[in-house]
């Protein structure tokens, strides 16, 4: 707690729920930006944490720090996530239940360092044997394997996640690490065959281009100079002077060895990720009857060089390979190109580099899976820690941006359901008194994408599956027919004059809860029609009708929301104070944008209106019995009973509690302290 007056209003206060003017945007923003300029970029709203991306190393993590934390009451500390980390590890094992900390915010907000830092706290703080340390040790570096293949530079920020991630923890009763498993979501692969001017290709092909070893790179027929590649140079910035990619391909190869990838596994890998930077320097010309064949098979020679049959085969699933001739890549690119104008066989290969990343990223995954595969069969519980991609809208938005931002759309309708919503449902629920508090509800903007039948999603894959017939135009006309009356939905068509002159004629305009995004409807930015994005051309005969992207991407969604479903929630709400990356920097209108759409002052009005902390009567009597003598060691009556006995003994003030029909409700944390301190001593 702040030690006086003075210094309260020097470094504004820790918890929002005790600031005064607190229906008051402007006092929380007071609140965040007094805090921010002292360093202070933790703040509570109750038990949600708000972190500031303070773009500076601060000395707040250091294995000192941890030691500070661990263990102790949350509201006894300054606000930090190690705070947060120590009480999701402690309930988790004093009640033996599963949680989930949901990491958000936009883009550079701080999210990949919040897991990071959580992920560090626990690595240090629970039991530790040395098959545990094993276990610790995969889990910590399975991060920059992760980052080197799924993160990238980008114009929001120079270590951008490119993809979602969810790792689960587990411990085993006694708190000690015993394994992990993650699951991942959305590679935005087309990274691989295209960047926007500023932004990098995913971390890895630098490091190994840059990092790899002489005799490595003479295997793999590469050049030690990113600018030779295609796939490299499209953002104009193969070089940046905030990342050494030589030392982070260390770094990663020896990270490598500890998920155990063995050698020959680390040659496959790395023939591939040549094999992709081969294949975008493959040229076509146009032979006499206008179709694609090869200008210069040098290339060629190399993607099939380095001879990656074996591996391919191993991707689940496997890329198409049904061919023992010389090469599966020369058969695979023949196959499909041989047909094809040079347009689209330029569009097949960047489809084929595509795919092949795409799934060596996932077996690297699985492979970083089974390394954390915990072998004991005792029951275990676990903390899920979700760190995914934040809402993105850039000048052209496209297929890869309508996930993302209909990902974080659910992710905000799951925060709604499991806070706001159910919070004011279990008040009803256990006849608490209350005085509801209004608030947006998104869910009419994920069914407008999700609806069977009529949703975006379901009208999409009906398109998809009409081959030959449907077009961008047709799919956009159905959209107009279908949801045209929609009002989150608006097309140039549709929109009043007014709006109309922002709209091009193939775009569509969602309202999104996070502001507009308009996209285009050419979801694949290029000549081709949908089809060939959602059957890509590696799987030319295959007999089953397949699921396309967006049903797979809708029903990884819904395999998420029940994962998080059955867990205690617990938040971490990420704020980027400036777009500039600069440290010191606090861009009012930017963050007052943040603060409205990440919904804190709706969540700080039920938090403040309400009560910080409820436990169920037997939970709480079973925890503080021996505080009185009338309920130690048993109490024969309900447990209802019991617990009003013991307050009663304890001297809880009218106004501080509140008993519910199986609970009881304690408005102030500091009232629960003293308790905890009581039981304690
Ligand atoms: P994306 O959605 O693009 O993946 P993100 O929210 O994961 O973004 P991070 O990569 O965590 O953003 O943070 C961006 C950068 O901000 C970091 O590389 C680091 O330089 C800085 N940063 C974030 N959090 C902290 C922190 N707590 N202390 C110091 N620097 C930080
Ligand atoms: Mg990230």
């Amino acid at each position: 707690m702040e030690a006086s007056l003075t210094a309260r209003d020097r470094v504004g206060i820790q918890d929002f729920v005790l600031l005064d003017a607190y229906t008051s945007e402007s006092a929380f923003l007071d609140n965040l930006r007094k805090r921010f300029h002292e360093n202070l970029i933790y703040t509570y709203i109750g038990t949600l944490l708000v972190s500031v991306n303070p773009y500076k190393e601060l000395d707040i993590y250091s294995k000192k720090q941890m030691d500070i934390y661990m263990g102790v009451n949350f509201f006894e500390l300054p606000p930090h996530i190690f705070a947060l980390a120590d009480n999701v590890f402690r309930t988790m094992l004093f009640e033996f239940n599963n949680h989930f900390i949901l990491i958000s915010g936009e883009s550079g907000a701080g999210k990949t360092e919040a897991s990071k830092k959580i992920l560090q706290f626990y690595a240090v703080s629970c039991r530790s044997t040395r098959l545990l340390n094993n276990v610790r040790d995969r889990l910590l570096l399975s991060n920059p394997v992760l980052e080197a293949f799924g993160n990238a530079k980008t114009l929001k920020n120079d270590n951008s996640s490119r993809f979602g991630k969810y790792m689960d923890i587990q411990f085993d009763y006694q708190g000690g690490a015993v394994g992990g498993h993650i699951l991942s979501y959305l590679l935005e692969k087309s990274r691989v065959v295209h960047q926007n001017h500023g932004e990098r290709n995913f971390h890895i092909f630098y490091q190994l281009v840059e990092g790899g070893e002489e005799d490595l790179l003479r295997w793999l027929g590469l050049e030690r100079n990113c600018q030779h590649y295609s796939y490299l140079v499209q953002g104009g910035c193969a070089k940046v002077s905030s990342i050494n990619d030589k030392n982070d391909w260390k770094t990663v190869q020896k990270a490598l060895s500890v998920i155990e990838l063995s050698k020959s596994d680390i040659e496959y890998l790395f023939g591939i990720i040549a094999s992709v930077l081969h294949l975008g320097n493959i040229k076509f010309e146009a032979d006499v009857r206008g179709y694609a064949t090869l200008s210069n098979n040098q290339e060629m020679h190399w993607v099939s060089k380095v001879r990656l049959k074996q591996t391919t085969e191993s991707l689940h699933p496997p890329i198409e390979a049904k061919t023992d001739e010389v090469s599966f890549y020369y058969i695979s690119i023949n196959h499909v190109f041989s047909p094809f104008s040079v347009d689209h066989a330029v569009y097949a290969r960047d489809a084929l580099a595509k795919a092949i990343y795409d799934r060596t990223f996932n077996w690297l995954v699985n492979k970083i899976n089974e390394s954390l595969a915990n072998k004991d069969s005792s029951r275990k519980t676990v903390i899920g820690l979700l760190d995914i991609y934040g809402f993105e809208v850039f000048s052209v938005n496209s297929f890869e941006q309508f996930c993302i931002n209909h990902c974080n759309e659910k992710l905000q309708q799951l925060f709604i359901e499991l806070t706001l919503k159910s919070e004011q449902e279990e008040y009803e629920m256990e006849g608490i008194e209350w005085e509801p508090v209004p608030y947006f509800n998104n869910k009419i903007i994920c069914d407008l994408v999700e609806e069977k039948h009529r949703g975006i999603i379901s009208l999409l894959d009906e398109e998809c599956l009409r081959p030959g017939e449907a077009t961008d135009l047709t799919f956009l006309e159905k959209m107009e027919e279908k949801i045209g009356g929609h009002p989150h939905f608006v097309t140039h068509k549709l929109a009043d004059q007014k709006t109309r002159k922002t709209l091009q004629r193939g775009d569509f305009r969602l309202l999104h809860y996070a502001g507009e995004v308009t996209y285009c409807v050419v979801m694949q930015q290029s000549k081709n029609p949908i089809i060939k994005h959602c059957f890509p051309s590696t799987e030319p005969d295959s007999k089953k009708r397949p699921e396309t992207v967006v049903t797979q991407f809708k029903s990884s969604l819904v395999g998420l929301t029940e994962i998080l479903m059955s867990k205690e929630p617990w938040y971490v709400r990420c704020i980027k104070p400036n777009e500039a990356k600069q440290p010191g920097r606090f861009d009012d209108v930017l963050v007052r944008h943040q603060v409205k759409y990440l919904g804190l002052m709706e969540h700080l009005r039920v938090r403040r209106a309400g009560f910080a902390y409820r436990r169920k009567y037997e939970i709480f009597l079973q925890r503080y019995k021996p505080l009185c003598p009338d309920t130690w060691p048993n109490w024969k009556g309900t447990a209802a009973e019991g617990v009003q006995r013991l307050i009663k003994h304890l001297g809880y003030k009218r106004d501080e509690y509140k008993l519910g029909r199986t609970k009881i409700f304690i408005r102030h944390p500091r009232t629960l302290f003293a308790t905890e301190d009581a039981f304690q001593d």
